[in-house]
């Protein structure tokens, strides 16, 4: 393992951003968000995301310089076609508008269709957050082969499809439940096999269809799938994300009917309320806070240290990784800089990131 600081891993994923052509603003956009997911502890959608990006902008998978076109515009109801711009650069785009409509008609229901890979959902459930809005965001994943076995299946029929929440509090989000409908995301299938640890039991199904802990076959060949969280009930949300997220949002869908051109397009559905028009006597944001003081006066479960709330393990990890830096594998950095180098990105930032590895 290697520890670099996120400074430098953001230098490093700016400067290929640039090299593969993206302007300053999405080049930026994709640094702060990749280093910020792992920061908050998901290396599944941090810079291991950078050589996908190389390889999907390479192949015009992915638009570098592209903004999203809206396709309809009402007060409270929206759709942008992002056309596989960069994701990170067309959900932010996507959730500035949103919120302005929010703050202009009391809700904003917006559907972006067709971006490239979007990263963590939660990153946009917390920049609403701050601008004082509740929002809810059905995600799809297309362009690929299915990943995820819904409940009963054997045979993968959906993608990873995340699902969020963002609630706002007095400064800043208050809660952010964020995750993938499948028991893991793919990404952490691909570390668990990097680091050559096995994924937790549940997971994944080996190519028959039963359970297996071992990535290696499943990431290497794709073979097998990633289970439904939470049996029936995570399996339906998964399929309602399909649904609300692809279907609704009238981007690429994950049924053979649309095209799969082995790129990663992310189709989001995001509703967006703003807080202060909604809610009761007390303030909703001393009610959130009053609900979570409850939760946690619990006694805790046989087995549990603590009760944490959704959303509390990325603040921990921000705090820890932060000061101590980004815990990256050899075999996840070689590959990050592999791609860098394809890229052609200035050889000087490589260098430095070699120096600090070493
Ligand atoms: P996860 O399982 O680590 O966490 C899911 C949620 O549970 C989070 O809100 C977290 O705060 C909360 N949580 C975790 N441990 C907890 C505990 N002990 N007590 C209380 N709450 C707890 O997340 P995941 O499902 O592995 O998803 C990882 C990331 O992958 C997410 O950011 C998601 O948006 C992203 N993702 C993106 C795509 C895409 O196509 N763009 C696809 C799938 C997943």
């Amino acid at each position: 393992m290697h520890t670099l600081p996120a400074t430098l891993l953001e230098t490093l994923v700016h400067a290929t951003a640039r090299a593969i052509g993206c302007p300053e603003n999405e080049a930026g956009e994709m640094a702060r968000h990749l280093v910020g997911a792992n920061l908050a502890g998901h290396d599944s959608h941090g810079v291991g995301m950078l050589p996908d990006y190389v390889r999907l902008a390479d192949v015009g998978l992915l638009v570098p310089g592209h903004e999203p076109e809206t396709v309809l515009d009402m007060p409270a109801l929206k759709i942008l076609d992002a056309g596989r711009g960069v994701g990170q650069w067309m959900a932010k785009r996507a959730m500035d508008i949103a919120v302005d409509g929010a703050r202009e008609a009391g809700c904003c229901t917006l559907a972006l269709r067709n971006s490239s890979h979007v990263g963590r959902i939660g990153h946009y459930a917390e920049q609403c957050a701050r601008e004082g809005m509740v929002s809810i965001h059905f995600v799809n994943v297309a362009d690929h082969a299915p990943l995820q076995a819904p409940f009963g299946c054997s045979d993968p029929r959906l993608g990873t499809n995340p699902f969020a929440v963002g609630l706002p509090g007095e400064d800043g989000p208050a809660l952010v439940l964020d995750m993938a409908t499948s028991a893991i995301a793919f990404g952490k299938a691909r570390v668990a096999r990097n680091k050559g640890v096995p994924v937790p039991a549940g997971a994944l199904l080996d190519a028959d269809g039963h359970p297996t802990t071992d990535p290696t076959v499943y990431v290497d060949t794709r073979k097998g799938a990633l289970r439904s969280f939470g049996e029936h009930k995570g399996s339906g949300l998964a399929i309602v994300c399909e649904m609300l997220g692809g279907g609704l949002s009238g981007g690429l869908t994950i049924h053979p009917d649309h095209e799969r051109r082995d790129g990663i397009v992310n189709s989001m559905l995001s509703i967006v309320i703003d807080a202060a028009r909604l809610g009761g006597n007390r303030p909703f944001a001393q009610e959130v806070e009053a609900i979570k003081d409850y939760i946690r006066q619990s006694r805790i479960a046989p087995g549990f240290d603590e009760i944490l709330m959704p959303g509390e393990p990325e603040a921990r990890s921000r705090a820890k990784r932060g000061r101590d830096g980004i815990p990256i594998d050899a075999r996840s950095l070689d590959d990050i800089l592999a791609a860098a180098r394809q890229a052609g990105t200035d050889a000087a930032v490589i260098a430095e990131v070699e120096a600090a590895r070493s």
